[in-house]
């Protein structure tokens, strides 16, 4: 690898556990990418960040718009040439406490476009970035909710399922790809953002903390697996 700055891309980067992703990898070196759906809350939110004299940029990013992720990869691309880590982090959870099949399909459907086709898009239009110069790692956010045994009780369906398509992603794209990329998934634990509410007893900084390891793995490290807390689960 060149001298360069090595080049980090965080989708949903505006709050919860992707703004700390995009802290934590600006902190220890990494010219930043923070993408996000909004470009009044992602400009906002890298300006206070540059602020802090971290180097981050934005690029707007709406992982259900295939057009858009299309658009930044080609963004990124002009301005960078290069993408070395990709973080696919933006989720939704809309599940309301109700059982799969009397569930409204279009919550379904919101939920796999979000959790599952977007890292999906996302990977197709940055692996080719990827690939150009042979290097890559990606983590895929994923959750104890995507763990083949969380299929066996009921409830939470819909991101559920969401969650265990990404894993299958995760390990058919691993399996596929050439060169030195990996792709692993990771699961972050229970915290407490938007997301997970103020009960949750793990901060975005903790769980930052224990997924980022991922993105500066040597070409031996692991590849299309399962982490929590820097230890191997199983799916
Ligand atoms: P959060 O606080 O709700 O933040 C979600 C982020 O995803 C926001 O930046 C949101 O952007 C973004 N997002 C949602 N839909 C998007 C779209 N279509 N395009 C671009 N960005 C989009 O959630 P979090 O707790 O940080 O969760 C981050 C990841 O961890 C998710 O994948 C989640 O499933 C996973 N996870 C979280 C927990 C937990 O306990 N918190 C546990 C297991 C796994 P906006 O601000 O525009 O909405």
């Amino acid at each position: 690898m060149s001298d360069e700055k090595q080049v980090a891309l965080v989708t949903g980067g505006n709050r919860g556990i992707g703004y700390e992703l995009v802290k934590q990898l600006a902190s220890s070196g990494f010219k930043v990418i923070l993408t996000s759906r909004s470009s009044e809350t992602g400009n906002k939110v890298t300006g206070e960040l540059r602020e802090l004299n971290m180097d981050v940029s934005f690029v707007l990013m709406d992982v259900d718009d295939p057009k858009s992720i299309e658009q930044a990869a080609a963004k990124v691309y002009e301005q960078h040439g290069r993408v070395d880590v990709l973080i696919n982090n933006a989720g939704v959870y809309l599940d309301e406490h109700k059982h799969l099949l009397d569930m409204d399909p279009s919550v379904i459907e919101k939920t796999m476009k979000t959790n599952f086709f977007g890292p999906l898009y996302v990977m197709r239009s940055f692996i080719p970035l990827m690939e150009k110069r042979g290097y890559g790692r990606i983590i895929n956010i994923s959750s104890e909710y995507g763990e083949m045994r969380a299929l066996s009780s009921q409830g939470v369906g819909a991101y559920k399922l969401s969650k265990f398509s990404l894993n299958g992603l995760t390990q058919l794209i691993a399996a596929e790809i050439k060169g030195d990329i990996k792709i692993n998934a990771a699961d972050p634990g229970w915290v407490s953002t938007d997301m997970g509410g103020p009960s949750a007893p793990r901060t975005p900084e903790e769980t930052a903390k224990s997924i980022l390891w991922l993105a500066t793995i040597g070409p031996e490290g692991p590849n299309g697996k399962f982490f929590r807390d820097k230890k191997q689960i199983d799916w």
